[in-house]
């Protein structure tokens, strides 16, 4: 079976036993036939979300998934590319910062399992960067604070130990949550189950309470 990798600008051919996953071919082409393949694991059983790779234009972990014949294998977009599909992620990390995405002013109250359960999934990212890859707005605005970001920003308005949630919204409504299309590309690719479109979907509804409104919507209406 044949996996083509982007290697620099070109796509190399690589001949790799079926029932693989991609990581253990990858690490089958470097011990067998390439030793300068650039490529980063970490865990090798979807934990650690460090192999996170495109394959035909979508992200996967490499070392959940399978290959097929003539599958294409490129690094993650939107990344420096370091070496082949060894990206510098420190770009997509500063979005958990612009976004202001923590506990801000902290209260002191007792937590029950059901209300813990309200974020449990939000709180199961692995920072693998896939969501921020697939997303197309990065395309046109590379300041756009990203589904991984806005997701942890929900995770924390949520949180009823939070006593401060206006300063949060008020730092998402610029490059945040009226800059996303809802296209749903990076709930689809989330390795863990998690759907930063539906949490984006319920930070403009905390918006609203804020006084916050879609200014596209208000241009579109009023032809500003
Ligand atoms: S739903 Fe929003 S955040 Fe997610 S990929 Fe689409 S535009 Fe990006
Ligand atoms: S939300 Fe999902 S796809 Fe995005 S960084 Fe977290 S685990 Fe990866």
């Amino acid at each position: 079976m044949n996996i083509k990798i982007k290697r620099d600008k070109e796509f190399v051919d690589y001949e790799v036993s079926k029932g693989l996953t991609l990581l253990k071919a990858l690490y089958k082409i470097k011990s067998d036939i390439d030793n300068s393949l650039g490529f980063k694991a970490g865990c090798r059983s979807g934990i650690c979300g460090v192999c996170a790779v495109r394959v035909n234009e979508k992200e996967v972990l490499a070392c959940s998934y399978k290959p097929k014949d003539d599958d294409e294998v490129t690094p993650l977009r939107y990344h420096s590319v370091i070496k082949d599909l060894i990206v510098d992620k420190s770009k997509s990390k500063e979005t958990l910062k612009n976004s202001l995405a923590w506990l801000h002013q902290y209260i002191k109250t007792d937590i029950t399992i059901e209300e813990e359960k309200k974020t449990e999934l939000q709180s199961d990212c692995i920072l693998c960067s896939s969501c921020y890859s697939a997303c197309p707005v990065f395309e046109i605005n590379k300041d756009f604070l990203g589904p991984f970001a806005l997701t942890r920003v929900y995770r924390y308005t949520a949180d009823k130990r939070e006593g401060d949630i206006k300063s949060t919204i008020d730092t998402i409504q610029s490059n945040g949550v009226w800059d996303c299309t809802l296209c749903g590309e990076c709930t689809t690719v989330c390795p863990q189950g998690i759907d930063p479109k539906m949490d984006i979907t319920l930070l403009r509804g905390v918006s609203s309470q804020f006084g916050y409104s879609d200014p596209n919507f208000v241009a579109m209406s009023f032809g500003f």
